[in-house]
């Protein structure tokens, strides 16, 4: 049996492996189970279609249900074009702080979760513990979905997740649900003198475009529920922030693309505002088919992160206010896991170390107090567990 690590030479070994999105992270999975395996630990992995990454998940205590899960993503943003005093995939500490791609966002956490699952090995639990490492988090949380559906027949199915996304160890009960759609008009090309022959595709994402603004305005406009009150703005939005198409000045757009994007409060259902957006577009390519039939618009999701509903009583939620005693609602504007394993049936938090406003940066870091104030909260969770 291996050395028992701490945490810190956890985070350390994770960061050293560069898992950005595009890359594989079969490195640091190896690393992590043969870590597990050391402590007598089984992992479980699930590979993604490629083959190039996988999810691992392992199960400590009691072969029962009811696990709190600990879910984390190991993969992290590039560092391309970033400003960095040091190499990014070396913990580097000055300052008070941990310096380093992924120490906030989210492998100081991981570390964390890794290191409780050794310690409730060790000591001992009477309910179980759970270690959930997802991949493909960063590029619209794709990874996940099927590693929550790869868990539940292998496992004992666990009852409360937390996902340790930087939250300065608050609980954040809530997110809004992101969605995004490809949209690509294919207009008919004339001079534009003939504009009554052709069809302009540029012209006919104009309507779709201003039907996102006049939707803006009237979600705006109207009183919000108890749940969209707890967001800025307490309301659905859609937001169109890429677009281009068409050849010449004079020329009918043959191609126009854009992408629409839809931040959709918990309480509403995303369905239902894709549905409205593609009942519009069929209209409109309605039109445009009038004018020349082989003209269309196609229109294809590219993300899809459901909300994370606050939950009355919810036992994650429950679980983080004992041991922090935050007893507030916080709300986050950005999605997570969290809303992809409620969506699965678990009682979902988000509770994490760091603060968001380091994720994403050139020299990221967490600072040294919140680490520790993560470390702490785990060792409490453990203690908790050998309670049952
Ligand atoms: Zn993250």
């Amino acid at each position: 049996m291996t050395d028992r690590l701490s945490p810190k030479a956890i985070m350390d070994k994770l960061i050293s492996f560069p898992t950005v999105s595009r890359d594989s992270n079969l490195p640091l999975v190896d690393w992590v189970e043969s870590y597990l395996n050391s402590h007598g630990i089984e992992a479980h992995r699930h590979y993604d279609e490629s083959g190039e990454k996988a999810a691992l998940f392992a199960h400590v205590g009691p072969w029962i249900e009811g696990a709190v899960i600990l879910s984390g993503h190991t993969d992290v943003v590039p560092v391309d074009g970033q400003p960095w005093d040091s190499d990014p995939f070396t913990v580097t500490e000055r300052d008070g702080k941990y310096f380093g791609r992924g120490t906030c966002d989210m492998k100081g956490f991981d570390a964390i979760a890794i290191w409780a699952l050794v310690e409730a090995q060790h000591r001992g639990v009477t309910r179980p513990l759970q270690l959930a490492l997802s991949y493909d988090e960063e590029i619209g949380c794709t990874g996940a979905p099927p590693m929550i559906r790869a868990m539940q027949p292998v496992l004992p199915k666990g009852s409360a997740v937390i996902v340790g996304e930087p939250s300065m160890m608050k609980a954040v009960t809530g997110h809004k649900g992101g969605y995004g759609y490809a949209t690509h008009v294919q207009g008919f090309e004339v001079h534009s003198s003939l504009i009554h022959t052709g069809v302009s595709a540029i012209m006919f994402a104009a309507p779709l475009i201003e039907w996102a603004n006049r939707s803006n305005e009237a979600n705006r406009d109207k009183a919000p529920d108890e749940i969209a009150a707890m967001f800025e703005p307490s309301w659905t939005t859609l937001h169109v922030g890429v677009i281009e198409g068409g050849t010449a000045q004079n020329i009918t757009a043959k191609d126009c693309r854009f992408s629409m994007d839809m931040r959709v409060v918990p309480s509403e259902s995303a369905d239902d505002w894709g549905d409205a957006y593609k009942a519009r577009v069929r209209e409109v390519e309605t039109q445009m088919q009038a004018i020349h039939p082989e003209t269309r618009i196609d229109v294809t999701q590219t993300f899809n992160v459901p909300g994370l509903k606050p939950e009355k009583d919810g036992e994650a939620e429950a679980i983080v206010r004992q041991i922090t005693g935050d007893n507030e609602s916080h709300v986050v504007s950005y999605g997570t896991e969290a809303g992809q394993f409620q969506e699965a049936g678990y009682s979902a938090v988000v509770c994490g170390p760091g603060s968001i406003a380091q994720a994403h940066q050139p020299n990221e870091y967490i600072s040294v107090a919140q680490f520790q104030a993560g470390v702490d909260f785990a060792d409490q969770l453990v203690a908790r567990l050998q309670e049952g």
